[in-house]
């Protein structure tokens, strides 16, 4: 896996938090997020959870869809309490490299983009 240099998050329209697949919430996250919003955590999980996977896997956010709690000025709704697949995210060091590559260009333009590509190709 290729770490690549960081990137300014201020910057960015918050695409992990629209692009980067799905979060899943642990008991201990559901139990945290629904104090946060004043629920209890049966209530937290008839409003927010969205998909329950056949291993029994609870998601507050779906692939590909921008989460619930990405508020209008691009912030994360549930900061404090939001679940630990959240915390620690950085998309300059993930396999799949779609979200970084969508980061770069918004934050660096094309030029940035093709310099990184150029620099792969030499190095493989
Ligand atoms: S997509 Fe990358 S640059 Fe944008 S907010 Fe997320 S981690 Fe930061
Ligand atoms: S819970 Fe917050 S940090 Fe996590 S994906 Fe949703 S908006 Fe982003």
């Amino acid at each position: 896996m290729a770490v690549h240099p960081r990137l300014d998050c201020v910057k960015c329209p918050s695409l992990c938090c629209r692009m980067a697949g799905y979060v899943r919430v642990g008991r201990e996250d559901i139990r945290r997020l629904a104090k946060h919003l004043g629920l209890t955590a049966a209530e937290f999980e008839r409003r927010h959870v969205v998909e329950v996977t056949k291993k029994g896997e609870k998601r507050i956010k779906e692939g590909f869809k921008s989460c619930q709690f990405l508020t209008e000025d691009r912030m994360c709704g549930v900061y404090e309490a939001r679940p630990s697949d959240c915390r620690g995210y950085v998309c300059w060091n993930q396999e799949d490299e779609t979200v970084y590559d969508y980061a770069v260009f918004l934050q660096e333009g094309i030029g940035k983009l093709r310099d990184r590509e150029k620099n792969i190709k030499k190095s493989s």
